[in-house]
């Protein structure tokens, strides 16, 4: 559930009788996913984003992690490419472009440990109906704590993010539920070399990425500036659109020249599900500029 009482467009027995091969992974949550978005041509597309399989996930840890955290990490690694995902990492020194990077900050308590993972969108996200976006997870940026007392259980819980997965159910049995409890359970477990899977995850990655969950009709005139900026994107080149997802607000955003952002904030996302009316676009600085 994404608040509010009416079940999303995509509940679980919607998937379920959309996607049979979700049947294999029982006690899956994926319903519970905060879906990626493309806002365009007065509809808005709802969709998975999941990295591509085949070739390692560029990994990087910051410099000044102790071998503590990196042992810990490691091990959250690891667990990810032993949980039959079928995604794999590769441990570089410096990300060149796509990737995951992982840093430590002191001083942060464990539970604010935070993820952002940005989602690249191609032929502009146009779908025709009952087809894939053309999207695939290419960058995260994972914050965690140091001293965090259930390091490996938080790395684990914000590689999930970083894996394409927004979100937090509320119930069943995943590292994606906010519970300390059961962070802490999986830390010591893991930390033992014990096993780890994650049915939700399984799910994300059972379905290709770009998986439409819903197509909302919005309000004439509300993506113009999207539009409109896509287009200028288009001519100029720009390497983009990338997404990314927060608990309420977005962002859709280009490198322009120089490799400056133009972005659009996207607010009201969370009552956009139900209400998409309640959806707004706003253009940052850069983008007026070039909207101007
Ligand atoms: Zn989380």
């Amino acid at each position: 559930m994404l608040g509010g009482c009416a079940a999303p467009a995509w509940d679980a027995e919607q998937l379920a009788a959309r996607h049979p091969e979700l049947r294999r992974h029982s006690g899956q949550r994926l319903a519970a996913v905060r879906p990626y978005y493309w806002p365009g041509r007065d509809a808005l597309t709802l969709f998975l984003c999941r990295w591509r399989l085949g070739e390692p996930i560029p990994v990087s840890i910051a410099a000044d992690a102790t071998a503590e955290e990196r042992r810990a990490v490691h091990l959250a690694l690891a667990a990810w490419e032993g949980a039959g995902l079928g995604v794999s990492f590769a441990r570089v020194e410096r990300l060149a472009g796509a990737g995951i990077e992982i840093e430590f900050v002191s001083g942060m308590l464990s539970w604010a440990a935070s993820t952002v993972a940005e989602c690249a969108v191609g032929g502009d996200g146009d779908v025709p109906p009952g087809r894939a976006v053309d999207a695939r997870m290419r960058a995260a940026s994972i914050q965690l704590g140091r001293n965090d007392p259930r390091l490996v259980g938080s790395a684990l819980h914000e590689l999930g993010h970083a894996l394409g997965f927004q979100g937090h159910p509320r119930r069943g049995d995943s590292i994606m539920r906010r519970d300390p409890k059961r962070l802490l359970e999986t830390s010591v477990r893991v930390g033992k070399g014990g096993a780890f899977s994650d049915a939700t995850l399984s799910a994300l990655y059972a379905l290709p990425s770009g998986t439409v969950l819903a197509r909302l009709p919005l309000p004439a005139g509300r993506t113009a500036a999207l539009d409109r900026l896509a287009a200028i994107a288009r001519r100029k080149g720009w390497r983009g659109p990338w997404l990314q997802v927060g608990d309420t607000a977005g962002r859709i955003g280009w490198r322009g020249a120089g490799g400056a952002w133009v972005a659009l904030r996207l607010t009201g996302l969370r009552a956009a599900l139900e209400d998409p009316r309640k959806l707004a676009i706003e253009p940052d600085a850069n983008a007026v500029r070039w909207l101007d």
